[in-house]
Parts: C-alpha cells; sequence; structure tokens
C-alpha cells in the first residue's frame, strides 16, 4: 500500500471497494448505483481518494460527469453474463473468497496484457531478462519501478490495471535500480527513458533519487531526456506543492533540468476538469519553474471525452498553462474495451474537428494512434482513391524503425476499432511490415 503521500497539513484519504460506504458523496446516489457500482469494483481495480471526491467530481452531474466516469466502474464495463453472475454472488452475500475467485477468472478473460507486451519488450541483460524495462522502440526504453506499480486513484479504461489486481504472476515491475543502470549503460543507442508506472511519483522523493541522480554521472551521457509519466497532476498535486518532501521532488527535477537533460513531465489529462483547481495550476507553475516541460497525453474514451468540444477546451486549457499536447491515442483493446472503444473513423473525425480547431500550437498532438503490436500506428486521414474509400496510415514508433512516417493504405471500415480489424486496400493481401512482423514474434517464441 503506497503511503508517500502522507503529509500533516493534509492527511491523505483513500477509497477502495472495501471502504467505498464511507464515501458521504457515493452513499447519496440510487441503491441500484450503489449496489452496480459495487459489483463491478469487485472486478475491476477502485481506487479514488478525497482530492477527487472532493475537488473534481460535480456530485450534481452524476452519471454523466466524465472524473465520475473515469474513476467510477460502471455496470456497462462487465459483460451483461459476467455482471448477472457476480451480482448474485454479492445479493447471496458470498465470502470475498469466492467472490475474489470468481473475479479472477473474469478478469483472465479480459486480455490483461494486452500486444504481447511481457514478452515481447523484455529486454535481456547478460542472459538474463530485465525485470521492470521495456525497450520496444531504438531510442527509448520505458522502465517501471517496482515502487511505483500503483497510482494514486484508478482509471477505469487502464490497461495497467492487471498489475493492480494483485496477480503477482503478471507483475511487470523491477527489483532494484542497479539492474536499471546496467542496461541504460550498455545500451549507448538509447537517449530516452521513459519513467513510468502505475505512476512513479507515488514515490518518496529519495527512492525516485536513487533511480534518476545517478543518470546524471558522464557513463548516462547519452541519456539526453528523462520523462516521467505521471498523473499526479490530476489525482494529487499537493505532491508538488505541500506533501512533505515536494520541496525535495522540485529540487531533485531541478537538478535534472540543470545538468542540461530534458526533463520531461508526460502528464495525462482526459478532461479538462481535471486541470480546473488553484492547486493544480500551482503545481503545473512549480514544475515549469524547474525548467521541466510538461507534455499531454490521453486516450480518446467513449463516455469520458468523445466529443471534439471537450478536446479544444482540454488542449486549449493545457496550451494556456504552458502543457505542451502530445498524443492523442486510441484506446486499447484490453479491460473494458466495449465499454470505452470508438470506431477509428470516428476518432479521426473527432480529432480532425478538434485540431483544426487550434492555432499551431496546438497541432502538436499527434494521433488517434493505437499502440499495437507492431508499433504506434496513427491514423492520418481517410481517402478515396481511385474510388476505394480507405485509412491513410503510417507508423509514428514501429519495431523496426524504417517503418515509420511511410503512408500504407487500409480498405476503409467504419466499424474497426482497432489495427487487427483493418483490411489492406487495393486488394493486397498484407500490410508491408507483416511478414518481417511476424518474424520478430517468432523469434520470441510467439
Ligand atoms: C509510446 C511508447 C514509447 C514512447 O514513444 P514516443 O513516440 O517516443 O513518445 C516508448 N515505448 C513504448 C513501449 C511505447 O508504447
Ligand atoms: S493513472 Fe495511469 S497507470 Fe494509473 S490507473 Fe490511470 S491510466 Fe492507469
Amino acid at each position: 500500500m503506497i503511503t508517500s503521500t502522507d503529509n500533516s497539513d493534509r492527511p491523505y484519504k483513500v477509497f477502495t471497494e472495501r471502504n467505498i460506504d464511507s464515501i458521504e458523496q457515493f452513499r447519496q446516489l440510487p441503491e441500484a448505483m450503489q449496489f452496480d457500482i459495487k459489483v463491478v469494483a469487485s472486478v475491476m481495480p477502485f481506487r479514488v481518494n478525497e482530492y477527487v471526491i472532493n475537488e473534481l467530481i460535480d456530485w450534481n452531474n452524476i452519471p454523466a460527469d466524465p472524473i465520475f466516469r473515469l474513476m467510477f466502474p460502471q455496470k456497462e464495463m462487465l459483460k451483461a453474463a459476467d455482471f448477472n453472475f457476480m451480482a448474485e454472488l454479492h445479493r447471496a452475500a458470498e465470502s470475498r473468497d469466492t467472490i475474489k475467485k470468481a473475479a479472477k477468472e473474469i478478469q483472465l478473460g479480459m486480455n490483461p496484457h494486452p500486444a504481447g507486451q511481457q514478452v515481447m519488450n523484455s529486454p535481456m541483460l547478460e542472459g538474463e531478462p530485465v525485470e521492470g524495462m521495456q525497450h520496444k522502440y531504438r531510442e527509448t526504453a520505458l522502465y517501471f519501478p517496482s515502487q511505483g506499480q500503483t497510482c494514486h486513484s484508478y482509471c477505469t479504461f487502464c490497461f495497467r490495471w492487471a498489475q493492480f489486481i494483485g496477480d503477482s504472476e503478471l507483475k511487470m515491475a523491477s527489483t532494484d535500480a542497479a539492474t536499471m543502470h546496467a542496461y541504460l549503460k550498455a545500451h549507448t543507442e538509447i537517449t530516452d527513458l521513459l519513467f513510468t508506472g502505475g505512476d512513479p511519483l507515488v514515490m518518496k522523493t529519495k527512492i525516485l533519487k536513487a533511480y534518476l541522480e545517478p543518470l546524471l554521472e558522464p557513463e548516462f551521457d547519452h541519456i539526453r531526456h528523462i520523462r516521467i509519466g505521471s498523473k499526479t497532476l490530476t489525482f494529487w498535486p499537493y505532491r508538488f506543492t505541500q506533501d512533505d518532501d515536494a520541496e525535495e521532488l522540485m529540487a531533485l527535477f531541478k537538478k535534472i533540468a540543470d545538468s542540461g537533460k530534458h526533463l520531461a513531465f508526460m502528464a495525462h489529462f482526459d478532461h479538462y476538469a481535471e486541470l480546473k483547481t488553484d492547486v493544480c495550476k500551482e503545481a503545473i507553475k512549480r514544475i515549469r519553474a524547474t525548467g521541466a516541460n510538461i507534455r499531454a497525453q490521453a486516450p480518446l474514451t467513449r463516455h469520458i471525452n468523445d466529443d471534439a468540444s471537450v478536446w479544444v477546451k482540454n488542449w486549449k486549457t493545457q496550451l494556456s498553462l504552458g502543457i505542451i499536447p502530445y498524443y492523442f491515442f486510441v484506446a486499447r483493446d484490453t479491460g473494458a474495451k466495449h465499454y470505452f472503444e470508438i470506431p477509428l473513423a470516428r476518432a479521426y473525425s473527432i480529432y480532425q474537428e478538434a485540431i483544426t480547431q487550434m492555432s499551431g500550437l496546438g497541432r502538436t498532438v499527434r494521433g488517434p494512434s493505437m499502440s499495437a503490436g507492431p508499433g504506434k500506428v496513427e491514423i492520418t486521414g481517410v481517402a478515396e482513391v481511385n474510388g476505394e474509400k480507405v485509412f491513410v496510415l503510417r507508423f509514428l514508433q514501429g519495431r523496426n524503425p524504417d517503418w515509420c512516417y511511410k503512408p500504407f493504405f487500409a480498405q476503409y471500415d467504419e466499424a474497426a476499432t482497432w489495427l487487427d480489424d483493418l483490411k489492406p486496400a487495393f486488394g493486397e493481401e498484407k500490410f508491408f511490415y507483416e511478414d518481417e512482423y511476424k518474424t520478430m514474434c517468432q523469434a520470441r517464441g510467439l
């Protein structure tokens, strides 16, 4: 359990499935809704803190409020049969054990590790897999510190949920900083370290320091950019303002930025409502004052932000606070995908409608992008070529860097929601990368 954010002025109160009834606002909801939420929360990870409850959710707008939907699992997130089965167990007041066992069965059916993440991306060092590391794209290594495998609150759509449900077999975690350092030292092609989670900023500053400070030594000169992926600006902005080690955290950021490396804070804002509080704005100011840049990315999710006007307001708010819009993702093929997913055609039209309302400063955001097995694939547009309606696609990142930024074409399909649903256009049998990707998978025993 995390305790990193305790601070004397402001006790950190967090609610999970076990004490959901102590949320005052929750108890005011209609009883049937309370029951449904509890049933789903026994399958999907649920965690929300009092800042989100009191400052971000508009309790006069339930169930439509986007932050409510981001935090509180909804009945429709489970398949009807699964929901009914779990609901029966709850009605019969079955033991926690029985409920847990049934929940686990359902979880396993929800594609906890999409896009072959675990096997395909685990790098090796001296014949041993490097725990907690993913190295999929040449320049950038992802690292998941074991102490950062949780978040201040849990998003209902999150594809990282497999690591929150206490399944140690599936857990992608690291044991210590030394292996991370050894791997980075041995791979001078890596320019970017993406330090992620969960949310690494649930960690105390002194633990973060043990990972990041050594990277300022000369043997890590090739690491030019340190990115920290975090949703803490949304869930616990006090982390940067008044937690007991907030000052130390800001000093660490400043030290990294002063060293001449680019410190990129990769924030995640699904909705402009996350940026509305004074403490969030203050936190953004403080982070920027260290010399770090803040970039923002988020997935497009039905029920939360599937409207161009929400994105325009989200990106405009970010820009005015000095944040650089970065990625616009297609929701991943995992978890409650059927609840959140949006057809690619619609994702593209929302993106196009939104981005054309931005000035050039806001057009840094790329997408809609799918993080699929072979790479990050962008829907560049919809076009008609010789009478055939097609999606124009390209890789923004690829397992083979040569795949990137070359347009390729798929048959237009209004219902397709993921790369797997698409078929090559112009009567071709396969996409240009498919044979090579298959060979890569086979080399990994997949
Ligand atoms: C998105 C992603 C990255 C970072 O890609 P950028 O385009 O450089 O932001 C790195 N590794 C993995 C596995 C990713 O999914
Ligand atoms: S903060 Fe990020 S990792 Fe954590 S639950 Fe939300 S999307 Fe997932």
